[in-house]
């Protein structure tokens, strides 16, 4: 953290000269389970990793953004007319500091808040564009530095809906709450159960080091193409079968009526959806009245819904089905895939004593099917955002 922070700042000196007025930093996330559920109203369990994106931020005397991030190497300045209130009538800043400028675009369209410039520098440990969410990780480092520099007064949940227009709105990504709710809320030793219909979030204990257990992610360096068509058109697919049985969401549907489908393909997209949900709501409350027992139990809900997600949904690869399969077999309590799919990152739930074996295993199963050769990371239940006095 220390040296996050250090780069960070020394960042800011020498892209603005001086000392940035504080440094705040959010995480990313692992996702345990729940996926393909937000957008149908449904349950997901992430928590934040030890892996944090710092921004440090002085307020400008003039109307204008200046974002240096040390991964790209460059300064990218913007003023006003870029992040107009009215979103039609600006012009959006492209690339990577879209999500800087759909931050102030997005809290400038809130009633009653004026958000003046910045000179914004960053620094991240958590991996770009591997599905541990380090655009939820940025949004929420600049959102939160802005918030406390200009006397926002915003609710954490209204933190996360901020946050979730700009991706949504602003940069032009499809996603749900998840993860800029971990990025915010998360408490070390716990993930959130989060119900993205009321929006409720409850805590619930996660010790992985008590319980002996370790969390690994397992990037696979592929990205299939086809994601994003892919992704769109399950939450097509799903608003479908929603229609047809006459449901705000797939979460009201239970497993008999969907029968009704008269399609076997909308019908195993229900079926993921309906499962999904009930392993993550099962998990969760096992977790919070102490009945699971042993943290490891998990492991099988993880692989189950890895299994739903390849056969179901239909939105794993092979390069993904290889690193679950080497887990399972190399002795993990459960794995699967997380994210949207079609390439991305999966998680595995492994004794902690013997995790550098687990990663051996893993990274020889992909050599062996001619596979890029992954990356391992620890994820650790961890804090969520907060500003760090240096
Ligand atoms: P993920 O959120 O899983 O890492 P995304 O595709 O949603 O993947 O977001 C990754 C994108 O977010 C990057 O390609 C980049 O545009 C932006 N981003 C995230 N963190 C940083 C950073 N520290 N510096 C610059 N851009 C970043
Ligand atoms: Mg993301």
């Amino acid at each position: 953290m220390d040296d996050l922070l250090r780069r960070a700042e020394a960042g800011y000196s020498r892209a603005f000269g001086g000392r940035p007025a504080g440094c705040w930093i959010a995480p990313g996330r692992v996702n345990v389970l729940g996926e393909h559920t937000d957008y149908n109203d449904g349950y997901s369990m992430p928590y934040a990793i030890g892996f944090y994106t710092a921004a440090a931020v002085s307020r400008s005397t003039s109307p204008t953004w200046q974002v240096w991030s040390e991964a790209t190497g460059e300064t990218v300045t913007f003023g006003p007319s870029r992040v107009s209130r009215d979103l039609s009538r600006a012009d959006p800043v492209p690339g990577w500091a879209s999500y800087v400028a759909g931050i102030v675009w997005s809290l400038s369209t809130l009633p009653g808040v004026r958000v003046g410039g910045a000179r914004i520098a960053i620094a991240s440990d958590v991996p770009l564009g591997a599905g541990m969410s380090s655009s939820a990780a940025l949004e929420i480092a600049v959102l939160s530095a802005l918030v406390d520099l200009y006397d926002i007064e915003l609710s954490v949940l209204d933190r996360v809906l901020t946050a979730r227009r700009a991706e949504n709105e602003y940069v032009g990504a499809p996603t749900g709450v998840l993860d800029q709710t971990a990025s915010l809320m998360s408490i070390p030793g716990h993930a959130l159960f989060m119900d993205s219909r009321s929006n409720v979030i409850e805590p619930v204990p996660f010790d992985l080091e008590e319980a002996g257990l370790e969390m690994i992610v397992v990037d696979t360096h592929v990205r299939h193409s086809h994601a994003t068509g892919e992704y769109a058109d399950r939450r097509r697919d799903c608003e479908r079968a929603a229609k047809l049985l006459d449901v705000a969401s797939l979460r009201d549907v239970n497993h008999v009526e969907y029968l009704a489908l008269p399609d076997r393909l909308l019908r195993r997209r229900v079926r993921h959806v309906i499962t999904e949900n009930a392993r993550t709501l099962a998990a969760a409350r096992a977790l919070q009245d102490g009945t699971l027992g042993d943290l490891r139990y998990l492991g099988a809900a993880m692989t189950e819904s890895h299994l739903s997600l390849m056969a179901d949904f239909e939105v794993s690869c092979p390069e993904l089905d290889t690193v679950v399969q080497a887990a399972i077999e190399g002795g993990a309590w459960g794995a699967r895939m997380m994210g949207g799919g079609f390439g991305g990152s999966a998680i595995a739930l492994v004794n902690a004593d013997r995790s550098d074996e687990m990663c051996d295993v893993i990274a020889e199963a992909a050599d062996l099917a001619e596979q890029p050769s992954p990356t391992f990371y620890l994820a650790v239940p961890s804090a969520g955002a907060a500003r760090i006095d240096t």
